[in-house]
């Protein structure tokens, strides 16, 4: 069986540098990561070389130097009081999983020696035969394997030193987030260094970067234990909007709540320790909702990075009695929680290495040029493969919801750019640029940066916007492990860039120069992408008028926005290029609509328990206490009673109305969700689910909510939202 267990108990006390953090960051920052400078200190000179051209070409490495790493790994981390290593992988779960081996190897006589070698680093098999697969392992070919990714730097928590890997089936098949996300990224670099050699020929590597941008809430741990639904599904399915919450956008950036502040510095702390480059934090629009951001890092390592930090907030939230909540949206009414993904390529250029930053010479701004158009061309041509990366059941509350990006995938670029590609788009018209036009233009963009960063800030409500010298998807759940959308982005891009390449090649073989070559391919680009450049208001009604005209999909729900990502020319893209195979991208569909189901299963089923179980005795308690008040005047007034006791009567008449309705919608969604779980595939559980169980959330909801404003407050059996939102 899965030995999965939390990680060691010493993580759980405050540590006493939290009760005095007047360290400098520097001090500490990376101290429990096997980071180059302990490499260089515990590996020998030859090692550490080729762990590096390993870690920057992809070449694979012998067993010796295997080895030697796992002896430096375990000499390391145990100068650090580690006693346990453990495989740290991203199964289709969402989460992180580990599985906790000892170092020691017990002998015969009775004694022991601690022992790691460099295949237990390389590959093990942690079985984990419970971790969704969509059915590609079969139980008789059940075993899954993890296997080292020497491009993520170990780290050490609590006790365990943890060795980030990849999580594959016995035939090879990804089991996880990271595998598809390290083979676009390994596509990406090429297609993308192919089209840097048209500006720089010394460029010979471009990895793409990644920031998120984490919110969150936080409530206090006592009252989640009141309040089931929080506990079980990470929202609240019950609550009236507490009279005073983000009206006043008072929250918004304001001082930090001490206890908030605490906790924040808390975490913070464990994540500097593990590398985690965090430098911003801040409060958000909702009361108790929190954003946290880092400096942006190469991909592969962003992702770690960022699911790591989820987990370390979930646990240091602990010690301060807090729970955090990643959910997307904990709270009807109140902003919803994103992880915005600003996402950019970077060459190894020796300067201006940001290909989505303009520079200052028409090099360089031809160059930013073809990535800003490649991108939005990739985008347009992939929109449908994006959206359906950031589909879940707890994005859809949030999606279009007006304080989020809607489900309609458009781009905002600010209106300078949008005159620079106008400007393209018309001027070459005809004929080809003139020298001095072309060198115009790109000097132009040059000029771009203090005006961008001044007018894109403005569009909050654009799902994909450039944001100056990147772009920031906005779409993302605040719950989603990075690594699927951002696939996505760098597969589409790759393909891209390989088109752009094909496409400027031929035009070059026909006789025309680079640049002329480059600007009609990319003028091209510009009139073919139109459809999903949009400036305007993404909350705004006319909008979706707008976009449907334009032929851009507005799905609201992600039962069927999943599908989105299983068309032949999804499957044509990432099987072409490596990334996934059709069985692969079936499978991972299939684990998502599964997912989406049973967390609409769980909320309905707990909606169910909590109506019948904590509310509608609640309600009966309360209508009893007038019952008895209405006896009481009847008994003191004779027949003129009702003069004194009309209220109550009529409260006692809106229980009953509203318990009655309460237990038939009850009784009727479950019933729904009987029909429903009964069907044959994960699609149509979760399309049933989504048009015939979910519709009485709405309904259910609105009578309880109901009946939270006239039973007697100290009757009322959950926290309220007044409660729940405001940490003293
Ligand atoms: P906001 O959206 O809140 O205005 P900022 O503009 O401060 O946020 O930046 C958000 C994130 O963008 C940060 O995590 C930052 O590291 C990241 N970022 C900045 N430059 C790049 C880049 N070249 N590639 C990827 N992310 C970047
Ligand atoms: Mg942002």
């Amino acid at each position: 069986m899965l030995r999965f267990k939390a990680l060691d108990d010493s993580f759980n006390r405050l540590p006493e540098d939290v009760k005095a953090p007047n360290d400098k960051i520097s001090a500490y920052f990376g101290e429990n990561v096997f980071n180059y400078a302990s490499m260089k200190q515990y590996l020998s000179v030859d090692a550490f070389k080729s762990l590096m051209n390993s870690i920057e070409t992809g070449a694979k490495l012998n067993r010796s130097l295997s080895n030697q790493i796992a002896s430096a790994m375990k000499a390391w981390s145990m100068s650090k009081g580690a006693t346990h290593y453990t495989h740290w992988f991203q199964p289709l779960t969402g989460r992180t999983a580990e599985k906790h081996d000892a170092f020691y190897t017990p002998l015969n006589d009775g004694s022991s020696f601690e022992s790691f070698d460099g295949d237990q680093l390389v590959q093990q098999e942690p079985d984990a035969s419970s971790l969704p697969s969509g059915g590609i392992r079969n139980t008789f070919e059940a075993r899954g394997y993890t296997a080292w990714d020497p491009t993520s730097p170990a780290f050490i928590i609590g006790k365990t030193l943890c060795i980030p890997t990849i999580f594959v089936s016995y035939t090879g098949e990804s089991l996880d987030y990271k595998m598809p996300l390290l083979r676009s990224l390994h596509v990406l670099d090429k297609a993308a260094v192919d089209v840097c050699r048209y500006f720089d020929k010394n460029i010979s590597k471009v990895t793409a970067t990644l920031g998120w941008e984490q919110e969150y809430f936080l409530v206090d741990s006592s009252l989640i234990e009141a309040r089931p639904d929080l506990a079980l599904t990470g929202r609240t399915l019950f609550g009236h909007s507490s009279s005073k919450d983000q009206q006043l956008s008072d929250h918004y950036f304001g001082s930090i709540p001490a206890r908030a502040l605490a906790f924040m510095k808390d975490f913070e702390q464990e994540s500097l320790k593990l590398g985690i480059p965090v430098t911003t934090r801040h409060n958000e629009v909702a009361p108790n909702q929190f954003e946290c951001a880092p400096v942006f890092e190469e991909c592969n390592l962003a992702v770690d990075h960022n699911q790591l930090l989820m987990d370390l907030m979930e646990r240091v939230a602990k010690r301060h009695n807090f729970t955090v909540l990643l959910h997307e949206k904990p709270f009807k009414g109140l902003n919803g929680s994103g992880k915005h993904n600003n996402w950019s390529l970077s060459a190894n250029s020796s300067k201006h290495k940001n290909l989505l930053a303009p520079g200052n010479t028409p090099k360089t701004n031809l160059r930013f040029l073809t990535f800003l158009v490649n991108t939005i061309k990739a985008v347009k041509e992939y929109d449908d493969f994006i959206r359906s990366t950031v589909a879940s059941a707890g994005n859809d509350h949030r999606l279009g919801a007006h304080e989020a990006p809607p489900a309609i995938l458009s781009i905002f670029i600010g209106s300078k750019l949008t005159k620079v590609l106008n400007d393209i788009e018309q001027k070459v018209t005809g004929d080809a640029l003139s020298p001095d036009e072309k060198t115009e233009l790109k000097l132009n963009i040059g000029k771009i940066p203090e005006i961008l960063l001044d007018n894109t800030d403005r569009n909050r409500t654009s799902p994909f916007a450039f944001t100056g010298n990147k772009f920031e998807f906005r779409a993302v759940g605040s719950t989603a492990n990075c690594a699927e959308p951002m696939t996505a982005l760098n597969a589409a891009m790759t393909k891209q860039l390989k088109e752009f390449k094909k496409d400027v090649d031929a035009l070059i073989t026909k006789g025309k120069t680079k640049d002329d070559a480059i600007f009609e391919v990319l003028r091209n680009y510009i009139i073919d992408s139109k459809r999903i450049l949009f400036e305007g208001n993404g909350y705004g009604e006319e909008w979706l008028k707008e976009a449907a005209k334009r032929g851009l999909k507005n799905i609201p729900t992600s039962d069927e926005a999943m599908d989105l990502g299983i068309s032949d020319k999804v499957i044509d893209l990432v099987s072409s290029l490596d990334i996934m195979s059709k069985r692969e991208v079936l499978a991972r569909y299939e684990i998502s609509q599964e997912d989406y189901k049973l967390k609409l299963q769980i909320e309905s089923r707990v909606m169910a328990d909590m109506a019948l179980n904590h509310i509608i005795p609640a309600a009966l308690k309360y209508q009893n206490k007038l019952i008895d008040s209405v006896r009481g005047l009847k008994e003191i007034f004779g027949s003129e009673y009702r003069q004194y006791a009309g209220d109550k009567i009529d409260i006692i008449k809106e229980i009953s109305e509203r318990v009655a309705l309460v237990r038939k919608f009850v009784y009727e969604m479950i019933e729904e969700r009987k029909k429903a779980n009964v069907l044959d595939t994960p699609k149509e559980q979760s399309v049933a689910y989504t048009k015939n169980v979910k519709v009485y959330f709405t309904q259910i909801r609105y009578e309880v909510d109901k009946l939270e404003l006239i039973i007697d407050n100290l009757d009322w059996p959950l926290p309220k939202y007044r409660e729940l939102l405001f940490t003293r």
